[in-house]
């Protein structure tokens, strides 16, 4: 299976991009692999006519809004993140009269349509700083409330009222989950991603994106970790640090939507190109604005 999408990918001039949380053998076959932001950024750079995106509806919407033109086809088109759909539009427009100065910052899990109505995108790895940028002194943060939270105790100087949407992956881990891993191994240090709850954020070391928390065991010289995020992120772990050993919260966090994207999922997309994205020219001109302001704050 591998070869063959190897030379399909080739015959094709495709590129597959895959979350940190696709599959271990779907990362495997990747050009690239990394977490939202970074695979926005490359999705809007690839010279490749076809993009395979292995990851969830917001995702492939991001990339088909930032290359109009190209083909963005996904392994499977019912992956999506609960997530993104959890912010009442109406929320929006009311608070919206009632602070003048209101910017809307989305977390770039959100559909398009929620896009459209926001000033400016944001990822778990540059939330703060983009935050901490805007001119406006009052926020509304979407759609994730931990991350919203966490944001706003970086940032003190804003006023940002948090949407109450949740990843239910991130979420369902428990405080006591985590202290019973700490127990088992109480010099590994917890390493902890903010959509998680602010009660497990307090009891960690370090709170950072999937990224930031790669990063992080790549670089300290620590041999043993906690990690709490979706487990996903163990494949790369794992290739980076073979002498070091990471333990996870059980049951380990599994993003169902994300195991979509299966192996034979993506040899068939690429055979059939079938399931394309696609997204309205008028919602994805107005969603376009808070992802390139994104880009432009990020840089
Ligand atoms: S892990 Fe959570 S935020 Fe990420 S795609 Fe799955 S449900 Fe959405």
């Amino acid at each position: 299976m591998k070869d063959k999408i190897e030379r399909l990918k080739k015959q094709k001039n495709a590129v597959i991009l895959a979350h940190y949380y696709a599959p271990a053998e779907v990362q495997e076959i990747a050009d690239y692999v990394g977490d939202s932001y970074y695979l926005a950024k490359i999705a809007k750079k690839t010279a490749a006519e076809i993009i395979v995106f292995c990851g969830v509806s917001f995702m492939g919407e991001s990339a088909k809004i930032l290359n109009p033109e190209k083909k963005v086809l996904m392994p499977d088109l019912s992956a999506d993140c609960p997530m993104a759909h959890m912010v009442a539009p109406g929320k929006i427009e009311q608070l919206k009269r009632e602070y003048e100065d209101l910017a809307v910052v989305c977390y770039i899990n959100s559909t398009a349509a929620l896009k459209c109505l926001s000033d400016v995108c944001v990822t778990s790895s540059n939330a703060v700083n983009i935050v901490r940028s805007l001119p406006n002194k009052n926020i509304f943060f979407i759609p994730d409330r931990n991350l919203g939270r966490f944001v706003a105790e970086q940032v003190p100087e804003k006023n940002i009222i948090v949407n109450d949407g949740c990843c239910p992956i991130h979420a369902a881990i428990t405080a006591e989950q985590l202290m019973q891993i700490k127990a088992a191994h109480p010099n590994a240090p917890i390493l902890i991603h903010p959509e998680c709850e602010p009660e497990l954020l307090a009891i960690s070391d370090f709170i950072g994106s999937t990224a930031e928390i790669i990063d992080y065991a790549a670089k300290s010289e620590r041999n043993e970790f906690i990690i709490c995020t979706e487990s996903g992120v163990d494949y790369k772990l794992m290739t980076d640090n073979p002498n070091k050993t990471f333990y996870y919260p059980s049951p380990w966090p599994c993003c169902t939507d994300m195991k979509l994207n299966t192996l034979e999922a993506v040899l068939s997309v690429l055979e059939k190109e079938d399931n394309e994205v696609t997204v309205d020219r008028s919602v994805s001109e107005r969603a376009l604005r808070p992802l390139d302001r994104m880009l432009e704050l990020g840089r």
